[in-house]
């Protein structure tokens, strides 16, 4: 269906603006010869300047050419200009309506059925009411759009920043507009008290006042002195200060041209936006100048004329001053069918960041949750939704009348993600990994653990392949360690104590002797893996009187400064330096290289993994770590052995170290210390080493950290020990390894993407080939310039470890497996389940993982054959010519 929309320069600026594109040649002649488009540009500016064509006749401005929604529904429209500005059509609204009409009259000339009043146009003429019983074709304000979008800009904001509207006094300037008025009925039952602010105290304004037991007020100013969120939507524009506003204050202005003067927010601490855009579905084409010149944010008055020729509904909409609030959510629960999202906010024309959010939940917290010492939170901001969703059902997308009554709700489902994990993550924590996450489906929120199951907050289940990256050796939540936590704080166990005994730090320093290799007498409590190689580093430069350090190409010790000096990967490396001075790397698994280094009698310490895991899974060829050992002691040279990930039974033994009978020196624990529920690590080493750094009244305190040995810590590790030594954890994880390890050994047989399986216990990596050479230059042959590998460097990579990502992907959303790539070398898929892992659970690995690449594997043999036929054509193609 055709529709057509009327609408008016705002002010002469804006006029001579519009004059400039004039009749869109400026836009044809965009993206054609650049010298010919400025020429045109001159021209029509030269123009514009000189007068330009002021002439006064109605014209079309705007072509919207097959329009499609989220639906698939289209619709076609044109643009009409009235030629005159908001100040001229309220001083001589005969005048306008005359123009109006002879718009009309050539949009149903030309085959509309439906005209949309834009700005100022759905203001005289009795709000479309004239036009609508002039016909020939039906008319509408689009205000009822416009009511729903500014409530929903309100209740997203609220939800962003928290604040709950039942504790809030609401302003509604424009009363008794149409668009005042509905707002005023609608907020009024969500809100704590509300003033109705009007140019003059009308019979109508009174009324409605009364209706909704709210005030009435004749003065903005006065008004803005205890209202903290205003509506404004008269029809003047221009009529409130900024400065009068409260700090912490909120303002939706709705008014074209708006109500708040200034052009943009002219302070921190109140949030002024604009009410009652919205944010076209991405099916919409964006050609025209009005939608792509504003990238799909468009007046709710425009969304709503479109979506009834969407629908095809020839009837007038949103006629008069009394809008009906069925028929607002109506639209409204329309408006979400067809793809429109509301939670889009933008002040003046630009879009709100997240650090004005930021910046303004500060205030928030400053004028209204610290005075009623409240916390921010959840709690408020469910309160909010539940508030304004009173009475209308969930997720807008069923619009099912329920009692005989339209039930939808105000809170459509792209809208949920104001006070949602997953935004607040991108906010606040890491903004680039949510955004790459949420484009490929690939960030989850999970919500609950229990064994070797997660569950996000759809409540689907995965399968956990990734295990905390080691710290969730004995699966998630278990329940003697769960329950040794809670006795601990039951029985009132002292958080922390410093300098003084621990007793539940004694007991843990007990077993851990008692249970590690031969030597390592004691220990050093910390709260992660990179805080005990820290504690390992500084007792080497402290016992020894040699001062360089030596470890591997490819390690991971972690990333505080000192173990990221012996983390063997410079990219994690490079933006930190200068690094800790006197480290060296050598290959891992290389004895010779070692030994040849060691002779040198330059290293105080070789820190070395039993496995790389990070790096790939790399395991060391047979008898490596005995010769590491030996060489040490033979140069005098501490044996660090980090078992931070392959200890806890990670391997099928309790250490890695168990399977090769070493001694280590100095060895780091942390990951699955802590039970999978509380941080834990230590440092064990020699005690005379530790006598040699800390052992006197001067220096028995050079290393300590506050949180190190706390009890609850200390408590889930003597828990974690038991587990590992009482139950069959290690025995399985010896069996489940087997059951893997040979599984996936001979899938790779069978399918020819796997380069490699590799590993110990289950502590296992798949490594991928890259993607075959044709394939990736043909992408690469897509950008001949470079410019996307100029403006996405890793672009190419990404390509060429394709496998392993597409892998991860199919498995997560197809078979509910989650798994990670190794973070050093992303060709190799980490296997790495929690030790309680069954036979049934590691079958249907198995049967995922093949699936996954043999799906891969056809989408390769035919991208190959395609490229080769295309190859083919092109030269076909030349020869013939
Ligand atoms: N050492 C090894 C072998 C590791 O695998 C890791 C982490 O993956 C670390 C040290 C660092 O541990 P954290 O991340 O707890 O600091």
């Amino acid at each position: 269906m055709k529709f057509a929309f009327l609408a008016h320069p705002l002010s002469q600026e804006h006029r001579a603006l519009l004059n400039v594109d004039d009749a869109g040649s400026l836009r044809r002649s965009w993206g054609g010869d650049l010298f010919q488009f400025c020429q045109q540009l001159h021209q029509n500016l030269n123009a514009s300047r000189n007068g330009g064509p002021l002439d006064e006749t109605v014209r079309v401005v705007d072509h919207f050419i097959g329009l499609e929604s989220a639906t698939g529904n289209r619709c076609d429209g044109r643009f009409y200009e009235i030629p005159l500005d908001a100040a001229q059509i309220l001083d001589e609204p005969n005048r306008a309506i005359a123009l109006m009409e002879q718009a009309v009259d050539d949009a149903a000339r030309w085959g509309a059925e439906i005209v949309g009043l834009g700005s100022m146009t759905g203001i005289v003429g009795s709000q479309g009411e004239h036009l609508a019983t002039r016909g020939p074709i039906a008319i509408t304000t689009g205000n009822s759009l416009t009511v729903f979008s500014a409530l929903q800009n309100l209740r997203h904001v609220c939800a962003l920043t928290g604040i709950s509207l039942r504790d809030e006094t609401v302003a509604i300037v424009g009363v008794p507009g149409s668009i005042g008025s509905a707002l005023a009925k609608m907020v009024a039952p969500l809100c704590k008290s509300l003033i109705c602010v009007a140019r003059t105290p009308t019979t109508r304004a009174v009324q409605l006042a009364d209706s909704l037991n709210s005030r009435l007020s004749t003065d903005i100013q006065e008004s803005l002195k205890s209202a903290t969120i205003v509506l404004s939507a008269t029809s003047t524009g221009d009529c409130i200060e900024q400065n009068w506003l409260l700090p912490g204050s909120i303002v939706i202005d709705v008014a074209v041209p708006t109500d708040v003067i200034g052009g943009r927010t002219l302070r921190d601490d109140v949030l002024v936006l604009t009410g009652g855009m919205v944010m076209t579905p991405e099916t919409m084409s964006r050609e025209s100048m009005f939608i792509g010149f504003n990238h799909g944010m468009v007046p709710s008055c425009f969304g709503e004329t479109v979506l009834l020729a969407l629908e095809n509904r020839r009837e007038s909409f949103s006629i008069g001053r009394r809008l009906s609030v069925e028929k607002i959510l109506e639209i409204g629960a329309t408006a979400v069918r067809h793809g429109y999202d509301f939670s889009n906010l933008s002040s003046f024309g630009v879009p709100i960041e997240n650090r004005q959010i930021s910046r303004f939940k500060k205030v928030v917290y400053r004028t209204r949750i610290r005075r009623s010492s409240q916390t921010p939170g959840f709690s408020i901001t469910t309160e909010t939704n539940a508030q304004i969703s009173n009475g209308v059902e969930r997720n807008g997308k069923s619009s099912a009348a329920t009692n005989g009554k339209l039930h939808f709700s105000m809170e459509p489902a792209t809208e949920s993600a104001s006070a949602n994990p997953a935004d607040q993550y991108q906010r606040y924590i890491n903004p680039v990994l949510a955004a790459l996450g949420k484009r490929s489906g690939f960030l989850k929120t999970f919500v609950k653990g229990e064994g070797c199951y997660l569950w996000d907050d759809q409540n689907r289940r995965y399968l956990d392949f990734v295990a905390g990256f080691g710290s969730l050796n004995l699966g998630h939540n278990h329940p003697t360690v769960a329950k040794a936590i809670q006795q601990a704080i039951a029985s009132g166990a002292p958080g922390f104590a410093q300098s003084a005994v621990n007793p539940y730090a004694a007991a843990l320093a007990d077993r851990l002797v008692a249970c590690s290799p031969a030597g390592l007498e004691m220990v050093t409590f910390a709260n992660s893996g990179t805080e005990s190689i820290e504690a390992a580093i500084k007792l080497v430069r402290a016992s020894s009187e040699r001062k360089r350090i030596l470890y591997c190409h490819h390690s991971y010790h972690g990333k505080t400064l000192g173990a990221l000096s012996l983390t063997g990967n410079n990219k994690f490396q490079k933006p930190f330096g200068p690094l800790i001075d006197c480290m060296d790397a050598i290959e891992f698994g290389d004895a010779d290289e070692l030994a040849k280094a060691l002779q040198s009698n330059l290293y105080a310490a070789f820190f070395v993994e039993p496995i790389q895991c990070e790096g790939g899974m790399n395991v060391p060829p047979p008898g490596y770590l005995n010769d590491v050992e030996l060489l040490c002691r033979q140069n005098e040279t501490l044996f660090v052995l980090d078992e931070v990930q392959t200890g806890m039974g990670r391997t099928g033994q309790l250490f890695c170290a168990d399977h090769h009978g070493v001694s280590p020196d100095i060895m780091t624990l942390a990951k699955s210390l802590g039970g999978g529920l509380v941080p834990a690590a230590a440092m064990m080493c020699r005690q005379d080493l530790w006598m040699k750094a800390y052992g006197s009244v001067d220096n028995f305190a050079l290393h300590s950290s506050t949180f190190a040995g706390g009890s609850l810590a200390m408590v889930a590790g003597l828990a974690t020990l038991d587990v590992l030594e009482q139950s069959d954890l290690i025995e399985n994880c010896q069996s489940r390894s087997e059951q893997l390890m040979g599984g996936l050994k001979e899938f790779a047989r069978r399918n020819d993407l796997v380069r490699d399986v590799r590993g110990q216990g289950l502590l296992i990596g798949v490594e991928f080939h890259q993607t075959p050479g044709n394939i990736v230059r043909h992408f690469a042959a897509h950008d001949p310039s470079g410019v996307s590998h100029f403006l996405a460097p890793n672009a190419l990579d990404a390509v060429r470890n394709l496998t392993p990502i597409y892998v991860m992907q199919t498995m997560l959303d197809e078979f509910g497996i989650y798994t990670q790539v190794a973070r050093s070398r992303p060709s190799v898929l980490r296997i790495q389940p929690p030790l309680c892992v069954s036979e049934e659970q590691v079958d249907e690995f198995l049967e995922a993982i093949e699936q996954s690449c043999d799906e891969l594997s056809f989408s390769n043999r035919i991208t190959d054959s395609m490229i080769a036929k295309s190859t083919m054509g092109n030269l076909d193609k030349k020869s013939k010519s």
